[in-house]
Order: structure tokens, then sequence, then C-alpha cells
């Protein structure tokens, strides 16, 4: 494969809610406006598989059409098979990751298949940004793919620091209601009583995690305060997490 024309930026598109997800279309289109597009993404929706890697089974690759690759794996998977496999002889500028259905904000960050897929870009060393629409019930992607062009232009100007990604949350509203952008540090989510016990059709019962509500602790200057008040949060995320006060008093436990 040939390198990218100089000057225009090479972007891998990927996600959690899979190739077929009305949110990864409208990302993949804005990012055409920006530079070259590269879809890597699952088969299947894999909505909060965390940061997980397949390394027992084989990954099977399907262009579906030029530059949409279908892979039966994780998030995760379609950003390392991008970065070190279809891609692995050209210059990747970004990975973006989105638009979700669905906020990846506070605690839920850990679980988000979306977050883990910038998590791998930047470990991969690419700078990389998620993108996640805050609604669970009607979609529309517009306002959040013009914010993305927004985001993706000053990144490719400013750059990002070593290890560190974006993680975007944009409210469910239309762009004369929103109130601008906040620059946030993660929330604190209250989980409560998330589980649903039923019983199946053989009488046995199953349990359903659940925990679709955005309560929170109301941490001041977090990215859940910020869309309550109708803003677009932007956090920057750190990969090392280290907690560095911690391990002063660890050194001081008699081992
Ligand atoms: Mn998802």
């Amino acid at each position: 494969m040939k390198r990218n024309a100089p000057g225009t930026p090479l972007i891998v598109v990927s996600n959690d809610d899979g190739i077929r997800s009305p949110g990864i279309k409208a990302l993949a289109s804005a990012m055409s406006g920006i530079g070259e597009v590269v879809v890597v993404a699952p088969d299947r929706e894999r909505s909060a598989a965390g940061h997980s890697l397949s390394l027992s089974h084989p990954l099977r690759v399907e262009e579906t059409s030029p530059g949409w690759y279908s892979v039966d794996g994780t998030p995760t998977d379609c950003v390392n098979l991008a970065v070190n496999g279809i891609l692995r002889r050209r210059q990747i500028t970004l990975v973006v990751s989105g638009i979700n259905k669905g906020a990846n904000m506070g605690d839920d960050i850990t679980y988000s298949g979306t977050v883990a897929a910038a998590l791998e870009g930047t470990l991969l060393g690419i700078p990389s940004i998620a993108f996640s629409l805050a609604t669970w019930e009607r979609y529309d992607f517009e306002v959040a793919a013009s914010f993305a062009v927004k985001v993706v232009r000053n990144v490719l100007v400013h750059g990002l620091p070593k290890d560190t990604l974006l993680n975007v949350n944009v409210p469910p509203l239309p762009e004369s209601e929103i109130n601008g952008i906040r620059v946030t540090q993660m929330g604190k989510r209250i989980y409560g009583d998330a589980i649903v016990r039923k019983r199946d059709p053989r009488g046995r019962h199953y349990y359903w995690i659940g925990g679709d509500k955005l309560a929170h602790e109301g941490v001041p200057g977090s990215d859940l305060e910020a869309l309550e008040a109708g803003f677009i949060s932007v956090t920057p995320l750190h990969l090392d997490m280290t907690h560095y006060d911690s391990m002063k008093a660890l050194r001081r436990w008699k081992w």
C-alpha cells in the first residue's frame, strides 16, 4: 500500500456499536471532509466490551465496501488490526471512535468499548478521540458529528500530549440549545440497585445488569455535570492510572 499524500490526514474510524450503526456512518462522513478515512469496526454491537483483546480465536476481516472493514472482534481488536495489520505500511494521523449511542462519562469509561478503541490508538502512539451522544432515546448524530470536526481540527493543530486521549460527550440537543463546551474531569456515577432479577420461560432465574440512569455525585467540573447543564464535555484521559499519592503510604506498610 502507498503512503497517504503529504498533508492529507489518514483517519481510522472505529466504534463499539458495530459497523452498521448510524453513529459510525455520521462520524466517517464528517471525517471524510478532513482526510482519508478507513473504517475498521466490529461486525456487531460490542458495547461495554471494555479494553478487551481477542487472543484465543482468529479474527475474520471483510471489506464490505472500499475502505470499510468489518471485523468479528472487539473495538480494541479493530484498532489494533487497523494499525498493525490493514494499514501497517501507512502513517495513521488519528484514531476516532464513535459516535456512540449513549454517554460515556464518569466511571462508565472503564466499561466503554468506544473509549477503549481510542485507548488502543493512544497505546499504539496515535492521537485518539472518543465521541459519544448522551442519549438512549433519539439519535440525531448531526450536531455531534459537526462538533467532532471541530475537535479533530484542533487536535491536528495542537496535537495531544503523550499517552493522552480525548473523551467527548455531546448532549442530545439541537445546536442552538447547546450552551457551549466545557473541559471537564471524570465524574463519579452512582450505580444503585441496577440488577434486575426475573424468571425465564423455563422457570429459572436470570439477572440483567442495568444502570442506564445518569445519577451522579455532583463532582464540580465533571463530565456528568457539564452534560446535565447542556454543555459539550471534553475530558483529557491519561493512560497512567497510578495513584501517586498512595505510593508513599504503601511503602510504609509492613510487607
Ligand atoms: Mn456502544
